[in-house]
Order: structure tokens, then sequence, then C-alpha cells
């Protein structure tokens, strides 16, 4: 049946709320494919449909969500509700940042969708990949798929009509084996975002079958390799890498609502404070940061955030120097106000909720960094006197407030005096945030640069699983402690 959702808002407003907005779904689905040494470990899918209500109602939010359609009205009711019962308890009165009030349309590039394509054919797929990986001396396969398709329509009571279709798809690969001490060491693949799309068609066989024979001639190589010497030296981190130090260390670091303490009690809070903005020295003039929710082909756009508010590139940290954050529209009245000063101009667009039945908070978009102008992998190995390439993530640690972390990667290659040494295993290091930022010294062209997908960001409570990308270059760190 169809709802009229406007005369639902319409009502609340009457009422005496001051905003109101709903998100309809139609339909979300996720399905999830695990093939664990050939046989299938995990074979999921699930569907979800309908809508979620925020209204706000003497400056206190009130969230009700359904997805029984028949009386929809009940559920704006308890919206309605939750919010005046809020309302005798609240400290600080909600206010939303204006913004441009759009109606529109988006649609995630995608030539065929997976979700249309027969199962039998994505069975087939998942065989293929195994059989590639499938080599002597490889004694632990995983490949994995899954695919997201959503269709989300958006009304609030500013005047905003908003229908969205996303489509996305997660495939990677792994291969494990023992070294001679009785550890596992492992390669993986998650491919970059190499195509302009977003659906079946960037399942390319004959790409997964280089990156099989490359994942599994190093994981051979791994299991005969010495360990990481340990020590201060400089560090290389590839894309496959990168990507996740970004992540962890810029992007949650950067979550407004982390900054004001509203992540405490779940994923932690973040070391910068409000009067960091536009001064605080976060990296080398080499790092250029941005939350940048219009690269067509990442998980993390989306066309409008779950405000209705239009996808941003913005400027996160600019030649070093921190400028911005990842933001909604109450989160920056509410910091303009407790920092006592306009911080930052109306919301940056990422705001958004993992399904109909959650409320959305800040998540990240594609949090890239720009890249530079150091030249290739081989020109940054070539200028650099001893230190590691280090490429895909194994373990990781951060501090509660992002000030400082501990990871461990897959691989490593000596470099020394310009040139490449070998495969050594059991790769750490670890740093402060700001002294690792401060020492960045070289960061490669746009070669090197490549779009990372994140598909299982948690935040939130109660959790809130986010799909999202990052776009890096090769960049090298000096002077940082590898190993344990
Ligand atoms: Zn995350």
């Amino acid at each position: 049946m169809t709802v009229d959702w406007k005369s639902q808002i319409k009502r609340l407003v009457d009422r005496g709320a001051e905003y109101a907005d709903v998100r309809y779904y139609p339909k979300q689905e996720e399905d999830f494919m695990f093939m664990w040494n050939g046989n299938f470990l995990a074979f999921n899918r699930s569907e979800e449909s309908g809508f979620g209500v925020r209204v706000l109602v003497d400056g206190a939010w009130g969230f009700a969500a359904s997805s029984d359609m028949t009386s929809p009205g009940e559920t704006f009711d308890r919206a309605f509700a939750n919010a005046a019962a809020a309302a005798a308890r609240i400290k600080r009165p909600v206010r939303l940042a204006d913004k441009e009030v759009l109606s529109g349309r988006f649609e995630s590039p995608c030539g065929e969708d997976p979700f249309e394509v027969p199962l039998a054919d994505k069975v087939a797929m998942l065989r293929d990949i195994d059989s590639f990986i499938r080599q002597p001396g490889v004694i632990q396969r995983r490949v994995k798929l899954s695919t997201v398709r959503k269709t989300i329509e958006y009304y609030d009571s500013e005047g905003a009509e908003i229908e969205k279709h996303i489509v996305d798809i997660f495939p990677s690969m792994q291969v494990a084996a023992f070294d001679d001490t009785g550890m596992m060491q492992s390669r993986k693949y998650l491919p970059p975002r190499l195509a302009p799309t977003r659906g079946w068609e960037t399942m390319d066989l004959e790409h997964w079958r280089l990156q099989a024979d490359r994942i599994v001639s190093e994981m051979r190589q791994l299991v005969e390799a010495p360990k990481c010497p340990e020590g201060r030296m400089s560090v290389i981190l590839m894309p496959d890498m990168m990507y996740l130090q970004v992540h962890e260390t810029i992007g949650h670091a950067l979550e407004l609502d982390r900054i004001l303490g509203y992540e405490l009690s779940f994923a932690g809070g973040s070391f910068v404070r409000l009067n960091d903005f536009g001064t605080l020295r976060y990296g080398s003039p080499k790092l250029n940061a941005r939350a940048d929710a219009t690269l067509i082909n990442s998980p993390g756009s989306f066309g409008f955030d779950d405000e209705g508010v239009a996808a941003q590139n913005r400027m996160l940290i600019d030649k070093g120097i921190l400028v911005g954050a990842i933001t909604s529209r109450q989160m920056v009245v509410e910091a303009n106000e407790r920092g006592g000063r306009e911080i930052f101009e109306g919301s940056g667009g990422a705001c958004r909720a993992c399904a109909f039945y959650r409320t959305p908070i800040e998540r990240m978009t594609n949090i890239n960094i720009d890249p530079g102008q150091d030249g290739s992998l081989e020109d940054i190995i070539r200028q650099t006197e001893r230190g590691v390439v280090l490429s895909g993530e194994k373990s990781w640690s951060i501090g509660s407030n992002r000030e400082q972390f501990h990871f461990s990667t897959d691989i490593g290659w000596l470099v020394e005096d310009g040139e490449r040494r070998g495969i050594v295993k059991d790769c750490a290091y670890s740093g402060m945030t700001l002294d690792f930022y401060r020492s960045l010294t070289a960061v490669g062209d746009e070669t090197t640069w490549k779009v990372q997908y994140v598909d299982n960001c948690g935040k939130g409570a109660p959790g809130q699983i986010m799909q999202l990308g990052h776009g890096v270059p090769v960049c090298r760190f000096d002077n940082v402690k590898v190993g344990e």
C-alpha cells in the first residue's frame, strides 16, 4: 500500500513538532557468500522493509520505526510521544544547522545488478576464484562475496523529497599456510575500485586470476621469509594498508559526534578538541585529507545523506593543518555553540543510518588522501635509505581517543639504500597519531592512488555497520617504530 508520508509529517508539525523526517526502505537486501576451502561456510540472504521516523519536539529527538505498513500513523505518533517524553529530560535543546532544501534522485553507477545475476552464476564465479588459489602450498582458501541493494525514500518537514537506489559489491579472497614456527602466514586481496561502476560487471575473472597468482606466490615466499627487523625506520604503506591507517586515525578521529563525546560509551572519543580546528598541525605539509562523497564508484557515495544534505567534497586536513570534520546538522550547531565560534559552516552531509530502524549518526563518506608529487612506488623506494614496504592489514589496536595505534601487516619488503631486499614476515609498526602524520615525507602520485572499500565499519549504540571507501596513495613515514 502507498503511504502519504508528507501528510503524516505535516500532522506532526501541526501537533507542534519543530522538525520531522521519514526514511522509507521499500526493500534493503544483503547477500553474503563465504567459500572456505571450496565449501560454502555461509550462504545468507536477508531482506528488510520498513520506515523510521525522527521528530524534534521542544528540542528533543524522538524516534520510532516499523515494518508494519497498515497503520503508519501509529509509528509517527510513537516518535512524537518519545520526543515529548525526552523533552522533559534534556539539558541542551537540539537545533539543526540550516540546509539547502533539495529534491532529487541518486542511483549508484551499476552496469549489471548483482541481485539479477542467477545464483548459479554467482556460485560458479566463487568456484572459479577458488580454483585460481587452489595451488600447491596453500592450506586455507577463503573467497567472500557480499552484495547490498537498497532503495530509500526520504521526506522531511522542510520540504525535501529524495529517492536513493544503491547497489554495491564487496568481493575478497585470501590464502594461508603455516610457516616453520607453526604460525599462520596469509595474503589476501580486496580489489580496489578500478572500474567507474559498482556492479557485477566489475568482477573480471582474468583480473582475479592474475591477482590470485600474485598472492599465492607472495604467501609461499612469506612462509620461508625471515622476521621483520625491529627498530626505527621508514615505513612505506601500500594503499591496502594506508586505507586502514587513514580510517582509524583520521576518519574516526574526525567524527564530530566522537569529538563532542557522544560515542564515549561505545566506539570511543577523539583526541581532537574544538579549538584545534584551523590551527592544529595534524601532519606534514604533504598531508591533504578530504571527505569526498562525490567519488562515484565508492560505497561512501550516496548522493544525499539521511538528513537530505547533498553529497560534498570537503577538506579535512589542508597541507597538514586540521580544517574540517565529518559532520551532521545537529553536531555542527552544538560544536559552534560549545566552541564559541563558527567552526563549521553547515552540515558536511555525513549523517547516515545502516537501516530503517536505526537513527542516522556521523559516518565516514570517502575519507581520502590526495595524491602527491613523489612519483611511483619505485621512485619512493629509490629515495628511501632504510625501511619496509607494508601491505595488507593483519591486526589493529587503536587508542580509544585515536591518539595512538599499533598495526601489524600480512607482508613487508625490506628496503635498504634505495633497493628492495626481499620479503619479511610478522611486520608490525606503532606510533602516536600526530607524530606519525607529521613524519609523512613522501606521497605517491596518482598512479599509486587506489580506492579501497570498507564494508564493516562499526559505530553507534545500538551498533551500526556501514560501508564506505578510502582513496589513498602510497605514503612513506620516517622514523617509525617497527616491531612488536
Ligand atoms: Zn570504522
